[in-house]
């Protein structure tokens, strides 16, 4: 199978998918926006700017984040499948991933675009709940995507908790960065070959056969499966 790379824009579904991936396959996932909450969660001086970055819709420094996914990346997903969800988000990020994934001879990767409109993507910012547990997502306004008990995990059993940048406000703040920072990096990918565009408006199960679709190695999967 591939190592998947997404790029979306905000609230997309690109944390849904990848706990599918994980639940259903050896693959490991990175998410940037998980880890940045980690650092602000910690208290710590870095944790405290990136907050404010995070609060206010914009992007932290493409230093800080390259710094960040590149030791992860060359020590914890090294020799594994991986699921890079939120880096890059701009080109320079981009072009670093490049250099860093022919540097490991990583070569068997798909970009995954996620197809959504800004209507449907406000509404899965604004409706969203998470699990400060395992960073799972749910959704109010989805009957298929709410937890079995209201407010709680049905994971973990913890109180789910409302992000500080998925309000209405912020939210479109954030869909404005990604228009000018990341929606740039389709083209570049496209121009490689190794872009895949899949439409998630539509139900869990129709996305996820497209997603297998694109990260099949033929044969592979059936071997990598967990439940086989
Ligand atoms: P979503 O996909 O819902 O927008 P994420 O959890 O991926 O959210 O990211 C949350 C926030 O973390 C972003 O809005 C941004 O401020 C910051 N962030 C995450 N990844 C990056 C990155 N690669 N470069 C810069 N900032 C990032």
């Amino acid at each position: 199978m591939k190592n998947v790379i997404f790029i979306a824009p905000p609230a997309a579904g690109k944390g849904t998918i990848s706990d599918y991936l994980v639940k259903n396959f050896d693959y490991v996932h990175l998410s940037t926006g998980d880890m940045l909450r980690n650092e602000v969660a910690s208290g710590s001086l870095l944790g405290k700017e990136i907050d404010a970055l995070i609060s206010k819709g914009a992007l932290v420094s493409d230093e800080l984040i390259i710094k960040l996914v590149e030791s992860k990346l060359k020590n914890e997903l090294f020799g594994k499948l991986f699921i890079l969800d939120g880096f890059p988000r701009t080109l320079p990020q981009a072009e670093k991933l490049d250099e860093m994934l022919i540097s490991m001879g990583v070569t068997n990767n798909v970009v995954i675009y996620l197809d959504v409109t800004l209507e449907e993507a406000t509404k899965r910012a604004v409706g969203r709940i998470v699990c400060p547990k395992c960073s799972r997502s749910y959704n109010v306004y989805y009957k298929e995507a709410s937890p079995l008990v209201e407010g709680i995990c049905d994971d973990c059993g913890v109180a789910l908790e409302k992000r500080s940048d998925d309000t209405e406000e912020t939210f479109k703040k954030r869909y404005q960065t990604y228009l000018d920072s990341t929606s740039p990096i389709i083209n570049y990918y496209k121009q490689k070959g190794i872009l895949e565009s899949i439409n998630v408006m539509r139900t869990q199960n129709e996305v996820a056969k497209d997603i297998l679709s694109v990260i099949n190695d033929e044969n592979v999967s059936v071997k990598r499966r967990k439940s086989d």
